[in-house]
């Protein structure tokens, strides 16, 4: 199996076992990669070098995640001017599943998503609604109507449409999947203005 084979794999298998992922979205993707080049970052040697522990569950997709880090199509969207140099050096994501992922699908998305220690990942919404899960390390989300929650390994954390969040890391990174669905799928997170 492919290094990015064997991530699709892993997050299938992740999916299966958390109910919360389940009730977000059933699990409709290709098995047949794309013809997607891999595309480096700077914050790529952190990626495979991720240490901090995930749960049994989750523990799988992070090995899958270092070891198939060479082979993502890394994206960063946001600009020097929007997020600062720091933050570009420290965050990255590809997307795994969905219209322009790895793996094909029209009706989910699936991000592999980084952010180092230190960062703030200022206030942005979209169109699609969201599920973070914390595969390692953890981060503070902040969203309108909701009280601040650290998210540990293993947990998930769900954003309605356009629900205005933001995110902080302290001293850990976190390392993350994140699902999609419903309308915007296709499309970017903005920054608020
Ligand atoms: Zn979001």
């Amino acid at each position: 199996m492919s290094g990015l084979a064997r991530v699709l794999s892993a997050a299938r298998t992740l999916h299966a076992a958390t109910p919360g992922m389940q009730a977000f979205s059933p699990w409709k993707c290709s098995t047949t990669p794309e013809d997607r080049p891999s595309q480096p970052m700077p914050a790529l040697d952190r990626v495979k070098g991720f240490n901090l522990p995930g749960t049994v569950a989750t523990q799988p997709l992070i090995d899958a995640i270092r070891a198939a880090a060479d082979f993502g199509h890394w994206i960063q969207t946001y600009t020097e001017a929007e997020v600062g140099r720091n933050f570009l050096d420290n965050y990255g994501y590809y997307e795994l599943i969905g219209p322009g992922g790895h793996f094909r699908s029209d009706q989910m998305r699936g991000y592999v998503a980084y952010w180092g220690p230190g960062l703030f990942y200022d206030w942005h919404n979209h169109a699609a609604e969201e599920l973070y899960v914390c595969l390692g390390g953890q981060a503070r989300f902040l969203a309108e109507g909701r009280a601040d929650v650290i998210l540990t390994p293993g947990e998930a954390l769900y954003h309605s449409a356009y629900q205005p969040h933001a995110m902080v890391t302290e001293d850990q990174p976190i390392l993350t999947f994140v699902l999609w669905r419903g309308p915007g799928l296709a499309d970017l997170p903005r920054m608020q203005a």
